[in-house]
C-alpha cells in the first residue's frame, strides 16, 4: 500500500507541474519535459521548477522582502518596481490607485 500511496504522490506532483509549467507559458515538450523529470526524481526536481519556474503576472513574490528602499514600490501586478506615485505602472498600466 505504501508504493501505491507514493506513485499517487509522483503522478499528481507530475501532473501538477505539468499545469503548472503550461500556465506558465511552457510549450507542450518543456512543460512533459519537466513533468517526467519530477516524476523520475521528485525530490530533485520539484524544488528545482519552483525555483525555476517562471513568475505569472499577478503574482506577488514577497513584496516585504523585495522592496529595496523607501519610495520604491512593487507593482503587484507584473512585479516591476516604480519610482513616486504613479496613477498606472510604467511597465504594465495597471491602475495602482484602486490597491492603495
Ligand atoms: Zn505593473
Amino acid at each position: 500500500m505504501g508504493t501505491l500511496i507514493a506513485l499517487a504522490i509522483l503522478v499528481a506532483a507530475s501532473a501538477w507541474v505539468y499545469s503548472d509549467a503550461k500556465t506558465r507559458g511552457k510549450g507542450d515538450g518543456e512543460a512533459l519535459i519537466w513533468s517526467i523529470l519530477t516524476f523520475a526524481l521528485l525530490i530533485v526536481f520539484l524544488p528545482l521548477w519552483l525555483i525555476m519556474r517562471p513568475v505569472t503576472p499577478g503574482e506577488v513574490v514577497s513584496p516585504t522582502l523585495a522592496v529595496p528602499q523607501g519610495g520604491v514600490k512593487l507593482c503587484a501586478r507584473c512585479g516591476k518596481y516604480y519610482d513616486g506615485d504613479p496613477s498606472f505602472c510604467p511597465n504594465c498600466g495597471e491602475s495602482l490607485q484602486a490597491q492603495a
